[in-house]
């Protein structure tokens, strides 16, 4: 029970942070209150792969966001992770919107980034045909695009545990103590695990974890996002990822191509102080169905396959807070708001840079080598066309969800992995199992009883 790294948080953030301290050759345990990885705000995002073209220049996130969006490239190729670089088309709506274009650019320039470029309307138009008629002109960044965030952070997960970090899911922190060589961690499952050095990667409870140390330099707000999943039949509609020009409330509603075949539109940003509420609501649908139809007429006539809602860690500062409390043993990497799924590679890689900078004995690092995930994306082989797959194991080609053409190989697969899902849940991120038109009506009874059989 004795760590160099204990780890508060398996999302995105915490499980890229133990990755890194792994590949660092330290013992590292992640303690993890849900029953899976990437069970909180990392598993409802918009999965857009930022370039950080419109990040708040000078800002930790920017650096971050700029860093991790090349790092998630090849991190992604390797691991088998779905990533398509779509580009994205920012629509101007209003001569307001126009006049800000350039504005928009000179921020990108400033982020580092180069390639942006002016659109005239008929450009855009060229872009994208289904378009209503008032967009007025755009911005072209041909560098942003779409992820798995599912397979990201179970990557980042795996890759620890094999690499040999040890996984408590089912664990709340629930206290902190000083120890001469570290610091105490108290559970509910009434362990006490001590490490060297701990880090809170607890996301929206970042701020609780926070004050435990006794600091109170942020609270979190959660911002919900609602969004609405169309499907697969509205994907010919668009090429890119269609932004609106951003405002102090975030990035606004966006249409987007996701790497399992369809389009989603969203998200909303409402703020609650409610940190597990992730309903959705009929006024946010109204709300999302009215900008949907103002920019693209010919989606909201689709088929609405799937809802769900996400809450971001917005503080009351702009930017991420990442403390070093080392008189502590202590790491804050909190209010990790609305670009984690890109930058979670490039935080981790800070975190270890400014130890070392500190002095912190954290050991060089070695190449880390993904572990393979399995491909749940459109754009890349999936099981059932792969014969290699097939001759090898007949399982690839029974497919038990005929909407995600999911089979029984693929189950069988996650229930043998290194983190198995307990959850239908779980084994739909794992999968995308009955995460299709009908929902699980046709396959869920099956998949449900697979589920319950690897759990025996
Ligand atoms: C609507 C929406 C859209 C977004 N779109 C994008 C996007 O397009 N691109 C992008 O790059 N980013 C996007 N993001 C942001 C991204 O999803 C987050 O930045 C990222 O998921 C944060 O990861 P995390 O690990 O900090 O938090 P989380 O994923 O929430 O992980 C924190 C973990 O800590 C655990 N935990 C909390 N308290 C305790 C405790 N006491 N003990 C033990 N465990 C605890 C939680 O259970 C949770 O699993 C979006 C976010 C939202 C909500």
């Amino acid at each position: 029970m004795k760590f160099d790294v204990v780890v508060i948080g398996a999302g995105l953030v915490g499980s890229a942070i133990a990755q890194e301290f792994t590949a660092r050759g330290q013992s590292v345990c992640i303690v993890e209150k849900s029953n899976d990885v990437g069970n909180g705000t990392s598993k409802a995002n918009t999965a857009i792969w930022h370039t950080g073209f419109d990040a708040v220049p000078g800002s930790l996130e920017s650096k971050l966001v700029g860093r991790g969006y090349f790092l998630l490239e090849n991190y992604a190729k390797q691991a088998g992770i779905p990533i398509v670089k779509t580009g994205a088309v920012l629509v101007a709506w209003d001569e307001e919107q126009l006049a800000s274009l350039d504005g928009l650019a000179d921020k990108a320039h400033k982020n580092g980034y180069e390639k942006t470029k002016g659109l005239s309307q008929s450009e855009v138009r060229n872009l994208e045909p289904n378009l209503s008629e008032s967009a007025l002109g755009g911005l072209l960044v041909p560098d942003e695009g779409i992820v798995c965030t599912w397979t990201t952070n179970l990557a980042y997960a795996t890759t620890a545990v094999q690499a040999g970090a040890t996984l408590y899911l089912n664990t709340k922190v629930v206290g902190v103590n000083s120890v001469p060589d570290g610091m105490e961690i108290q559970t509910d499952t009434h362990q006490t695990i001590t490490g060297s050095l701990v880090v809170n990667a607890a996301g929206l409870y970042s701020d609780d974890i926070h004050r435990m140390f006794g600091h109170q330099t942020f609270s979190v707000t959660p911002r919900k996002g609602q969004l609405i999943v169309f499907d697969k039949l509205a994907r010919n509609l668009v090429n890119h990822i269609i932004l609106p020009v951003p405002s102090s409330k975030g990035k606004g509603v966006l249409i987007s191509p996701t790497v399992y075949g369809n389009v989603i539109l969203g998200p909303t940003a409402e703020d609650q102080t409610d940190k597990t509420d992730t309903s959705t609501t009929q006024a946010g649908f109204e709300f999302l169905l009215a900008k949907g139809q103002a920019m693209l007429p010919g989606l909201v006539t689709n088929e609405v396959t799937a809802t769900y809602a996400g809450l971001r860690a917005a503080t009351e500062h702009s930017d991420y807070q990442i403390t070093f409390h080392l008189d502590q043993k202590y790491i804050c990497v909190g209010g990790i708001r609305s670009t984690g799924l890109t930058s979670a590679l490039a935080i981790a890689e800070y975190v270890a840079e400014q130890l070392f900078i500190a002095g912190h004995p954290i050991g060089e690092r070695a190449d880390i080598l993904p572990a393979p995930m399995p491909n749940i994306g459109e754009d890349f082989v999936r099981p059932y066309q792969d014969e290699v797959a097939i001759a090898k194991n007949p399982s690839f080609g029974e497919v038990i969800c005929h909407c995600e053409r999911v089979t029984i190989g693929e189950l069988d697969q996650a229930f043998d992995s290194t983190i198995p899902p307990c959850t239908l849940e779980g084994l739909r991120r794992r999968t995308r199992a009955t995460m299709g038109r009908c929902q699980g009506f046709y396959c869920g009874a099956e998949v449900a009883q697979r589920l319950t059989e690897a759990k025996k």
